[in-house]
């Protein structure tokens, strides 16, 4: 006899998962296993443009929707488009996809997104930013971010295998769009390198290195390897974490010959070092977990580095509700082995307000989440303050609904503000929530004070910010 959920709110049921067929797609009708598998074969056939999509997705698709997408990349999105077959296969997964299914399914959404997507109200709230986390301003080597005392983010490179329309690094990270001309790196590749080594070297206060980019899956391993190995050298550095979506968007990658066994070197040294090598991975939604991605999970695992970690981004018409945030972690858990870890609120870029959600409706999807998952794999929601850094979605300090903006604090001063800024633990620092989930009053409010034609606000904000990027830029080489 079938059990009952007896009226909880989220019915617990053990799924096994499933590799969607790529032959129900016309233009890979032909595609074999052994190509599919192959991280060549995928990395050869990413989908790159409108065209591209056509060719894959056949008569399958309405000519509306490659109009809209047309429309998207040449007037709104930051992030060229990037998709490897594996990641475009698992939208709409059980079927043929068709127009109306296409539009709907979460995966689309934010790896494809469309014009008809973006808010024509509030397409951007009037606080949005290039490098809207103020990573730049924290370099104190090229990509080399230092906000919190004990940590730094090392952006190895500005690349990944797939594109994501959400992307914080949206300023640096992928190929210029219409809207968007991005930072380059300004120093040769190696000596970047170096130079973070450089300071990791001099800084015995730090002890954890997120290796990122980008996507580490990008660089080509030996390089990788060189770099944690010599990481793995520095007495103080007892944590590193390994940032790759490509776990997910492209598992055959980890799934190479090469790759694990270099991983199984680099763990082998860690353990006798006492070091913990873990990897991070970015899904968002349940059916992004395929067989594949839990055999590049699990033999990344069997080559001795302590944990696969998920850090998923909420998103609006992605993953915000129960159900879907649950159907997730569960499929992470019970079918991959991956520890659900975070879930960041979507970060204040230009024209992501139709992804993103307010911290009240994020404090609301975190308490429903709890009493579910084991507490090791609870995942957290945080809001990624600017100037502050993840902070706990309850932990704000005091919060305006009606105009949406929260103040939080921190007990730590960031890499900006060691020289002399005595106020840094005692001031509260702002985060917005977008402007269409308000009241009528906050709305009428923002109206007012949001500076005149909102869009054109964003965009000067967004050129101002990438202008200061840009200063900092030239700072930090000369
Ligand atoms: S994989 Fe990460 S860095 Fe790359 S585009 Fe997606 S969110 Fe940005």
């Amino acid at each position: 006899m079938t059990q009952t959920s007896q009226g909880q709110p989220y019915d617990y049921r053990f799924h096994p998962l499933v590799e969607p067929g790529w032959t129900r797609l016309p233009g890979w009708r032909d595609v074999t296993v052994a190509e599919w598998e192959s991280a060549q074969w995928q990395r050869a056939h990413c989908v790159k443009n409108v065209r591209q999509l056509q060719s894959v997705m056949g008569d399958l698709l309405d000519e509306r929707f490659y109009a809209d997408l047309e429309r998207d990349q040449s007037e709104r999105a930051t992030m060229s488009m990037l998709l490897p077959p594996q990641m475009l296969n698992t939208m709409v997964p059980g079927e043929a996809p068709t127009t109306e299914t296409f539009y709907a399914d979460p995966v689309r959404r934010y790896m494809l997104p469309v014009f008809s997507d973006r808010r024509t109200d509030w397409p951007s709230h009037p606080r949005a930013t290039r490098d809207s986390l103020h990573e730049h301003e924290m370099w104190v080597a090229e990509g080399l971010t230092h906000r919190y005392p004990t940590k730094v983010l090392a952006e190895l490179l500005p690349t990944c295998p797939q594109y994501c329309g959400h992307c914080t690094r949206m300023d640096l990270v992928g190929n210029s769009t219409p809207q968007v001309e991005k930072l380059k790196f300004a120093l040769k590749p190696q000596g970047r390198l170096d130079a973070m080594l450089d300071y990791l070297r001099a800084h015995p206060g730090v002890r954890d290195v997120v290796v990122s980019g980008g996507d580490v899956a990008n660089l080509p391993w030996p390089r990788l390897e060189a770099f944690v190995s010599a990481l793995l050298e520095i007495e103080n550095i007892r944590d590193i974490r390994l940032a790759t979506k490509a776990l997910m968007g492209l598992p055959q990658h980890w799934l190479q010959d090469e790759v694990r066994a270099g991983m199984e070197r680099l763990a082998q040294t860690a353990n006798a070092r006492g070091v913990m090598i873990a990897i991070h991975t970015h899904v968002n939604a349940a059916q992004s977990v395929t067989p594949l991605v839990a055999r590049a999970a699990k033999a990344m695992l069997t080559t001795g580095i302590r944990d696969v970690r998920n850090q998923g981004v909420l998103m609006r018409g992605v993953n915000d509700s129960t159900q879907q945030l649950l159907d997730l972690c569960f499929a992470l858990l019970d079918g991959a082995t991956i520890t659900p870890y975070y879930f960041y609120m979507c970060d204040m870029i230009p024209f992501s307000e139709h992804w993103r959600i307010s911290v009240k409706r994020a404090q609301s999807l975190q308490h429903s989440i709890l009493g579910y998952l084991p507490g090791f794999a609870t995942p957290r929601i945080v809001c990624d303050v600017p100037y502050v850094g993840k902070r706990w979605v309850h932990q704000v300090e005091q919060y305006d609904e009606v105009r949406g903006i929260s103040y939080w604090k921190k007990n730590y001063r960031t890499g900006i503000e060691l020289a002399g800024d005595d106020d840094a633990l005692a001031r509260t620092y702002e985060y917005y929530d977008p402007i269409d989930a308000l009241p009528a009053a906050g709305q009428a409010w923002w109206r007012e004070h949001g500076g005149g034609d909102h869009l054109a606000v964003a965009e000067q904000r967004a050129a101002d910010s990438r202008a200061t990027s840009e200063r900092q830029l030239l700072l930090d080489t000369t």
